[in-house]
C-alpha cells in the first residue's frame, strides 16, 4: 500500500479548469472531486495538506470565443473565472487557493521559470514556415484558419482537425487556406521558436516512471506507450497574441524575434500550480512558505486530472521540473477515465451535459458528490443517470443513512430528554457493534490512500448499514417499555454510530457531515478531545467519543427523497437542449440493462455457430422469416422476426449465432428450433450478431 508516512506534507492540485466555459459533471467526476475528498480525508489524519488549483486563461480557445462574441479574451476570462470560482465554492471544493494564469505572480513564475531553465541551455531553436495573415500582420494558430480538408473535401476544415471528418490536420495541410480573421489568403512566413527537446528527458522518465510501478494501470499504459513512440521536441513558444509574452532580451539573443509571441499554454499552465502557491504563501503573510511544498523533498505532490491530461502531468511536466533541478517531482498522478452521461459520451457542443452551477439551483451539493463518488470512473469509464442519482438518494442516502440518524436522534429526545445516555452492562449485540465501529476509520482510510474512493464510500454508508441492522435486532421501541437500561444502551451505542459517521462521511459529503455534527452538538475540539497528542480526529471517529449526558440539539431530516417528477424535468431539460443543438445519431436510448445474473444463468445457454443456408419469407406474416441453419451436428428450422430488416439474399450464407437449446415452439404453423442473435441500434435497425468460428461451434 502507498504510505504517505514517509512525507511531511502533501501539495495536492486538480487539473486547471479551462475558463472558456462553466464545469460540468464531467470535470468534477474527473480532476476535482476525488481530490477533494483525498485533501478532507488527509486533513482530518492530521496531515499537512496544501490544495492548489486555479483556471487556466490562456489559449486560441479563448480567443476564438472572445471573437465569436465580439469581446477581448481577458473579458472572457474575467467573466468565466469567477463563475468557475464561485461553483467549486458552492459544491464544497476545499482549494487552500485557487488562482488563475492571467495574474501578474504567474506571468512573473513563468518567466522566472523559462530563465532558470533557458541558462542551462534547456532549448533548442528551430525555424519553420508558417501561415501568415497578411492584412492582420499575424500569423494564424490552428483554429485561425480554415480551408479544404485535404482528406474528405470538406470546405471549413480549421487548421488543426477537420470536424467533417475528424481527421488531425496541420495548416500547412489545408487546401485553399484562408484566414478566419480577415478572410486573407495566408502567405507562408518562416518563423523562430524555442523547443523544449523531449527526447533529452527520455531516459531520466524512463527510470522515474519505472520507479513509479504502483500507479494507476490506465496511466501507465498511457505514458509507456508515449515513452515506447520516443519523446520529441515540443514548441513551448507560439505565435498568438493572447498568452505570457516571451522575454525580449533571451529571444533577441536566440536569435527570434518576440513580436508577437508568447509562451505556449502547455508550458505555462502547469507553472500555474506554482504561481498560485506563491499567491497562497503571499496570502498566509509567509511569501516564501511556497518553497517549502514545491522544493523539499518530503513534499508528496499528487495530481489529480482527467485522463486527457496524463501525457502533460506524467511526462512534459516533469521533464520541466527536472530540467529546473530545485523541484520535487510527482509522487502520483491517480487520473481517472471519463464519465459519460445516460449512456452517451458528454459533449458541451451537443448539450450532453450537466452544468454545475445549474445543478447547485436545483439539488444540494452532497447529493451530487455521494452519487459521483459512488460512480466514478476510476479504472475504466463509467455512467451517470438520473434515475441512478435519484435511487442513490432514496435508497442510500435517505433510507439508510438518513432514516439510521433520524430514529436514533428521535428515539434520544423520546426518551432520554435529549443527552447521551449512560452504557451499562452492554449485551453481546452492543460489544459487537462497537468492536466493528473501532475498525471503519482504518478501513475506510485505507481506500482513500489507495485512491479507491468508489471502496471508502461503500464502506461508510455500509456503518449506517450496520447502524440500522443494529438499531433493528436491538428493537429499542419494545425495550423502552419492558427494559430501559436496554434500550439506553441501543441508543448510546447507535449516537457513538452517528458521531463516527460526522467524520468518516465528512471527505465525501462535508455539508451533510457538518449538520450532523450539529444536530449530535460537536464541535472539532469535542471531537479529538482525551487524544489531542496521538490520535487525528479521524482515527478517533470510531472510539466511542461521545460522553453520557452529553446534551443533543433538535433532529432535523439530513435527506429528502428526490421525487419522480424532480428527476423527468431534469431528463426532460437534457433531452431538449440537445435536440436545440445538433442532431444525434440515433434517435433513442438503449433498453435499460438488466437484473445481474450468476454464472450459472448464462451456462444454461447453448450457443452455437451456425450458416444460414436459406431463407424465406413467411407467407402473410410481414415480420417472419424461415431460416434453414446449418449447426454443423444438424441442420435445424428457425423462424425469426427478421423480415423487415434483412433481404432474403443478404441473409444466405451467413454466419451466426443461435441459441440452440430453446424449446422449440410452432409460429405460424411452422417449427421453430432455437433463435439468431441480432443486435439492435438506437434506431431500431437490426445487425446479425456473426461470427468466423466453425459451424457447430461453442459460443461462451
Ligand atoms: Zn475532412
Amino acid at each position: 500500500m502507498p504510505s504517505t508516512d514517509h512525507f511531511k506534507r502533501l501539495l495536492v492540485t486538480s487539473a486547471l479548469p479551462y475558463a472558456n466555459g462553466a464545469i460540468h459533471i464531467g470535470h468534477i467526476a474527473g480532476a476535482y472531486l476525488p481530490a477533494d475528498i483525498y485533501c478532507r480525508y488527509n486533513r482530518m489524519k492530521g496531515r499537512d495538506v496544501l490544495y492548489i488549483c486555479g483556471s487556466d486563461e490562456h489559449g486560441v480557445a479563448i480567443m476564438i470565443k472572445a471573437r465569436q462574441e465580439g469581446t477581448t479574451p481577458q473579458a472572457i476570462v474575467d467573466e468565466i473565472h469567477p463563475l468557475i470560482k464561485s461553483t467549486f465554492k458552492d459544491f464544497g471544493m476545499s482549494f487552500d487557493y485557487y488562482g488563475r494564469t492571467s495574474s501578474d505572480t504567474h506571468a512573473q513564475t513563468t518567466t522566472e521559470f523559462f530563465r532558470a531553465l533557458n541558462a542551462k541551455d534547456t532549448f533548442v531553436t528551430k525555424t519553420d514556415e508558417q501561415l501568415y495573415d497578411p492584412e492582420a500582420g499575424i500569423f494564424l494558430a490552428d483554429r485561425f484558419v480554415v480551408g479544404t480538408c485535404p482528406n474528405c473535401g470538406h470546405e471549413n476544415a480549421y487548421g488543426d482537425q477537420c470536424e467533417n471528418c475528424g481527421t488531425s490536420l496541420s495548416p500547412l495541410e489545408l487546401i485553399e487556406p484562408r484566414s478566419t480573421l480577415t478572410d486573407a489568403t495566408p502567405e507562408l512566413k518562416e518563423t523562430t521558436h524555442w523547443y523544449l527537446p523531449l527526447g533529452d528527458f527520455q531516459e531520466r522518465l524512463e527510470t522515474w516512471i519505472a520507479s513509479h510501478d504502483d500507479w494507476k494501470h490506465n496511466v501507465l499504459g498511457q505514458v509507456k506507450s508515449w515513452l515506447a513512440d520516443g519523446l520529441r521536441d515540443r514548441a513551448i513558444t507560439r505565435d498568438v497574441p493572447w498568452g505570457i509574452p516571451i522575454p525580449e532580451k533571451e529571444a533577441r539573443q536566440a536569435g527570434i524575434n518576440p513580436d508577437g509571441k508568447v509562451f505556449y499554454v502547455w508550458f505555462d499552465a502547469p507553472i500555474g500550480y506554482i504561481s498560485a502557491t506563491r499567491e497562497w504563501a503571499e496570502s498566509v503573510g509567509q511569501p516564501s512558505k511556497w518553497k517549502t511544498y514545491w522544493q523539499q523533498d518530503d513534499t508528496k505532490l499528487v495530481h489529480f486530472i482527467g485522463k486527457d491530461n496524463i501525457v502533460f502531468h506524467c511526462l512534459m511536466f516533469p521533464a520541466m521540473l527536472m530540467a529546473h533541478g530545485d523541484y520535487v517531482l510527482p509522487e502520483d498522478v491517480p487520473a481517472n477515465e471519463f464519465l459519460n452521461l445516460e449512456g452517451q459520451k458528454l459533449s458541451t457542443s451537443r448539450g450532453w451535459a450537466i452544468w454545475l452551477h445549474e445543478y447547485l439551483e436545483d439539488f444540494p451539493a452532497d447529493l451530487l458528490r455521494y452519487t459521483l463518488a459512488s460512480t466514478f470512473p476510476e479504472a475504466k469509464d463509467s455512467d451517470f443517470s438520473w434515475k441512478d442519482f435519484q435511487a442513490r438518494v432514496n435508497n442510500e442516502l435517505a433510507d439508510v443513512l438518513g432514516n439510521f440518524v433520524n430514529r436514533t436522534m428521535t428515539f434520544a429526545h423520546r426518551f432520554f430528554d435529549g443527552v447521551v445516555p449512560p452504557l451499562s452492562n452492554p449485551g453481546g449485540m452492543d460489544l459487537d457493534v462497537i468492536a466493528q465501529l473501532k475498525e471503519f476509520p482504518t478501513t475506510i482510510g485505507a481506500s482513500y490512500e489507495q485512491y479507491k474512493f468508489r471502496e471508502g464510500v461503500f464502506h461508510t454508508i455500509n456503518l449506517a448499514r450496520i447502524g440500522n441492522r443494529y438499531f433493528n435486532d436491538t428493537e429499542p421501541w419494545k425495550s423502552a417499555k419492558s427494559d430501559m437500561e436496554k434500550c439506553a444502551n441501543t441508543i448510546h451505542v447507535s449516537l457513538q454510530i452517528c458521531a463516527a459517521l460526522a467524520t468518516l462521511m465528512e471527505p465525501v459529503m462535508p455539508f451533510s457531515a457538518a449538520r450532523l455534527r450539529t444536530m449530535l452538538n460537536l464541535d472539532s475540539e469535542y471531537r479529538s478531545q482525551d487524544t489531542a497528542s496521538t490520535q487525528s480526529i479521524w482515527d478517533h471517529a470510531g472510539s466511542c467519543y461521545l460522553e453520557s449526558g452529553h446534551t443533543l440539539n433538535p433532529a432535523e431530516i439530513l435527506f429528502t427523497k428526490i421525487e419522480d417528477e424532480a428527476v423527468q424535468r431534469q431528463i426532460d431539460i437534457l433531452a431538449q437542449r440537445s435536440s436545440d443543438a445538433e442532431p444525434v445519431t440515433g434517435d433513442k436510448s438503449f433498453a435499460d440493462g438488466k437484473d445481474e445474473i450468476v454464472y450459472d444463468d448464462f451456462t444454461r445457454l447453448d450457443l452455437r455457430v451456425g450458416t444460414i443456408l436459406s431463407a424465406v419469407k413467411v407467407e402473410g406474416a410481414d415480420r417472419l422469416m424461415q431460416l434453414e441453419v446449418d449447426l454443423g451436428f444438424e441442420t435445424r428450422q428457425i423462424v425469426s422476426g427478421i423480415a423487415e430488416h434483412f433481404a432474403q439474399e443478404e441473409l444466405t450464407g451467413q454466419q451466426v449465432v443461435v441459441v440452440v437449446n430453446l424449446a422449440p415452439r410452432k409460429i405460424r404453423g411452422l417449427v421453430s428450433a432455437g433463435m439468431v442473435l441480432t443486435a439492435e441500434n438506437r434506431d431500431g435497425s437490426l445487425r446479425l450478431v456473426s461470427s468466423t468460428g466453425e459451424n457447430g461451434a461453442v459460443v461462451s
